[in-house]
């Protein structure tokens, strides 16, 4: 028996270590609706889809970000469950992906971060380093890859202008949930992107660990899969699409000293590394959520 410190679980930005870029083709297989809303004044429809300033429909970063992290937060805690975690033991799956709604797993630091003035002009906030160590100690594995309130994120996902194909206007009726039918004069028109409609998706990923960069691309194989929908209405079909040309590139420090132009990766690699990384790494942390010593734990 060997009781050792967590693992550094991902890097700070604050060095510079690599930098890499995932990028795929995506489209559209069902209609895509991205929306921007209730129309304005003087628009086409009642709900546009989002278009930049110059009138382009594009898909925006974040819009994606949040599919593809819900399911790398499913996934975490499914991995956790399946290693031995009991699906109701909050305390521990928390440790794995944390609930942003509820107990956040970065509470601890706004609960002690808290400036209490007017004690002789003492300052009880905590001290940068003191902050550093608390994140590291209580992030949870989603929050250390795609980002929370005391951590910028690892990734930032590009908005992505839409190559080809222009939005349609389609009717919609809005139907009367009590009474199951269409509700009188309750007709409106909606934008979506027709099927064919192609986006370059983007990911930039700051100093990413060979865990997080299989997080993404096992939530980008579901995408692919038709496991995660992309933008609005769901419920009627839309949001399924393809996932094509991936690759993913790498920026070292030595290439950007001396002007190199990084290199691809071998996705599969890279996948079958992190993928292991990851299955200890949830692991470890349920585990150490559940004995309730937040810094260390028994291996065997
Ligand atoms: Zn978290």
């Amino acid at each position: 028996m060997t009781r050792h410190t967590a693992a550094r679980v991902f890097h700070w930005h604050d060095t510079f270590v690599h930098r890499s870029r995932l990028e795929a083709k995506v489209e559209s297989i069902s209609g895509l609706r991205v929306g921007a809303g209730r129309a304005m004044m003087g628009e086409l429809c009642d709900l546009p889809v989002l278009r930049d300033a110059a009138g382009q429909p594009f898909i925006p970063g974040s819009s994606i970000k949040g599919a593809l992290r819900s399911f790398a937060e499913a996934l975490l805690r499914g991995m956790a469950v399946a290693v031995g975690a009991s699906p109701s033991a909050h305390v521990s799956l928390d440790r794995v992906a944390c609930d942003p709604i509820g107990e956040h797993c970065l509470k601890v630091i706004t609960e002690e971060d808290k400036d209490t003035p007017g004690q002789g002009g003492r300052s009880t906030a905590l001290r940068e380093r003191d902050k550093v160590e608390l994140v590291e100690g209580n992030i949870c594995l989603a929050c250390a890859t795609f980002g929370a309130p005391h951590m910028a994120s690892h990734v930032r996902f590009a908005d992505a202008p839409v190559e080809d194909g222009q939005p349609a206007i389609r009717d919609g009726v809005a139907i009367d949930r009590d009474l199951g039918r269409v509700a009188g004069a309750m007709k409106y028109d909606y934008e979506v992107l027709n099927p064919g409609a192609t986006f370059r998706l983007q990911v930039h990923l700051n100093d990413d660990q060979p865990w997080q960069t299989a997080l993404l691309l096992l939530a980008l194989e579901e995408l692919e899969r038709g496991g995660i929908r992309l933008g609005g209405f769901g419920s009627r079909g839309m949001g399924l699409v393809s996932v094509t040309e991936k690759s993913l590139h790498r920026l070292s420090l030595d290439d950007i000293l001396d002007g190199g132009q990084g290199i691809e990766l071998d996705m599969a690699q890279v996948r079958d590394q992190g993928i292991r990384e990851l299955r200890t790494l949830v692991e470890y942390r349920w585990k150490e959520g559940s004995a309730g010593e937040p810094d260390t734990t028994e291996v065997g």
